[in-house]
């Protein structure tokens, strides 16, 4: 969804900017609406503008078309470019802070002649600001906390935004035939939540790293190239993120990415070991400390064989306790792609997703899953088209035809929903309708400034909830979490034999919550909440954080074959019974 996202924010920034300049407020809500629209849309911009749905869509005119084939031809506007020299670029820049917006700015512009962040941050903290109409010494405050916090969140982005073009340019560069092997280091190999730069290292003969680096920056991607070497090259990419490519001779591959992942303080621990045991550890390889000798670094498995240690899975490189299990060759086996046999949390056209159920179906298949969740909204969802009773029956009718021709092939659709969990605690569809489901997720979508702890324990006692969805109601880059008390929730999920979700999209749990849902030994249900076919393949980023929370596969309800999936539904509802 990368370039509806950007050209939703371009006419977000137009309509900022016409505001600040108090220009025709027709027009800058015509463009908010346009921006919203364009954020709302769950389909690729480009497929929908060739297609013609776009033009189809409401309040979509003939000068929007235009903007879209513009914005699809140059990847700007002209008019946006022309628009941006009107304003001082840092106060452009401002406009994006929660709380402070155009006019805001524009008072300070006009009435104190602030032009600079450094300027506008004086003139809140001097009093100049909240003696003006309309901002008082509070307004004042909440601008400023607002400021730090977005200059904090501007470092880093969701890993969700970055990981699909971090893996899509290690794709790219095992393309060309000089290099040997390409991987993503730092903190992306590792899945942290949120990302700075991006780290590429790539192992090849020396005489051709220059085209390596050629190759590299000629991505389609890369929007400016910052530095272009032999070893290093820099560039910045469409997304405005920052990405460093390093290359390294083939026999020092192991000793760099092991290096270039880290953590900082993994690392630290790891040549602590290599000092003790009479080794030097750094990027270029392993070396004995009497003679200086190179002994190896060829493989990341070397450089820890030769400390004695196992390699601890990337994920889990963050003197979390991994150094101590990989010394006593204890570390666990973490869930992996593999291990995945189906999809629990998914939307069809039925609901708010984009593809048919066929289609989701088919791609479900095409990824060797052996069942598949329907998980269409219910129907308080009301924007999401969610599904009353009667559309459910004819729903189930569709699957049943479906499973006609997918079950042979090994792949079997089971009937479900997302369930929206009311105010009460109670669920919007009755436990009639829900006891015919295969696999049931129940979350919150309403009322995210209440504590949810009661509401979503009630749910859970539901003999027929499986899941809940995203528990936290966190997402990460976008919205905090409702208040909750998640140590309620996980003891509540133990208790009554209900899953956690590790939403893949919205990065809810995070790893530090799938932890303690391990110790705890609380199943945990690892989903992409696909809104469209492609989207059913972020599921490696899913299972990425789930390792990084330390998930083994024993826990993870969708590494669970069919039949104990189906008795893991049952034993729920067994115990209720008695
Ligand atoms: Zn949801
Ligand atoms: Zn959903």
């Amino acid at each position: 969804m990368g370039k509806n996202k950007e050209l939703a924010r371009i006419f977000e920034k137009m309509a900022d900017i016409l505001e600040f300049l108090g220009e025709n407020p027709f027009r800058i809500r015509s463009y908010r609406r346009t921006a919203e629209l364009l954020e709302e849309l769950q389909e690729d911009l480009e497929e929908a503008y060739r297609s013609g749905r776009l033009a189809k869509l409401p309040g979509v005119g003939e000068s929007t078309l235009q903007k879209v084939e513009e914005f699809l031809k140059t990847g700007t506007l002209k008019k946006y470019e022309e628009l941006r020299k009107k304003v001082p670029e840092e106060l452009l820049e401002l406009m994006d802070v929660p709380g402070v917006g155009p006019k805001t700015l524009k008072a300070a512009y006009e009435k104190l002649g602030v032009r600079t962040r450094e300027e506008f941050i004086k003139a809140l903290k001097d009093g100049r600001m909240s003696r003006l109409r309309g901002f008082g010494p509070a307004k004042v405050q909440k601008i400023l906390k607002g400021i730090e916090i977005w200059e904090k969140a501007k470092e880093r982005v969701p890993l969700v935004e970055i990981y699909p073009v971090a893996k899509e340019l290690e794709r790219y560069l095992k393309e060309h035939p000089a290099v040997e092997k390409a991987s993503v280091a730092g903190s992306l190999r590792r899945m942290k939540e949120t990302i700075g730069d991006v780290d590429l290292l790539v192992s090849a003969k020396k005489e051709r790293w220059r085209e390596v680096h050629e190759h590299f920056v000629r991505h389609p991607e890369v929007a400016e190239v910052l530095a272009q070497g032999e070893t290093k090259s820099s560039v910045v990419l469409k997304n405005g993120r920052q990405v460093d490519l390093r290359t390294v001779e083939p026999e020092q591959w192991g000793a760099a990415l092991q290096y270039f992942t880290g953590s900082k303080q993994h690392n630290i621990r790891v040549r602590d070991i290599a000092r003790e045991k009479g080794f030097k550890v750094n990027e270029y390889g392993v070396f004995r400390l009497d003679t200086g000798e190179r002994v190896g670094g060829r493989t990341e498995e070397e450089v820890y064989e030769l400390l004695g240690m196992q390699t601890p899975p990337p994920e889990i490189r963050e003197d979390w306790g991994e150094i101590e299990l990989a010394l006593e060759h204890k570390l666990p086996r973490l869930v992996q792609l593999k291990d995945v046999k189906g999809e629990l949390h998914m939307h069809t056209n039925w609901s708010d997703g984009v593809n048919s159920l066929r289609e989701m179906a088919q791609k479900a298949y095409e990824l060797g899953y052996r069942y598949v969740v329907v998980g269409d909204h219910t129907q308080s969802a009301r924007v999401a088209n969610g599904l009353d009773p009667e559309r459910f029956k004819k729903q189930w009718e569709e699957i049943e035809r479906l499973n006609e021709e997918f079950a042979p092939k090994g792949l079997v659709i089971l009937k479900g929903a997302e369930v929206d969990i009311l105010p009460d605690g109670s669920l919007d569809l009755p436990d009639e309708l829900l006891e015919k489901l295969d696999f049931v997720i129940a979350s919150v979508h309403s009322r995210f400034s209440q504590d949810n702890t009661e509401r979503i324990i009630k749910a859970m006692q539901n003999p027929f909830v499986n899941m809940i969805g995203h528990p936290t109601g966190r997402q990460y880059g976008y919205r905090e979490g409702y208040p909750v008390d998640v140590d309620a929730l996980i003891e509540a999920a133990k208790e009554t034999g209900t899953a956690l979700e590790l939403n893949a999209q919205r990065m809810d749990l995070s790893s530090e919550l799938v932890r303690k849902c391990v110790e705890a030994g609380v199943p945990i249900g690892i989903t992409t909440d696909a809104h469209s076919a492609r989207q059913l393949e972020l599921m490696n980023l899913g299972v990425g954080l789930a390792r990084r929370g330390w998930a083994r596969p024993e826990l993870v309800v969708n590494a669970m074959p069919l039949e104990e999936l189906k008795s893991f539904v049952e034993r729920k509802r067994r115990k209720a019974r008695v």
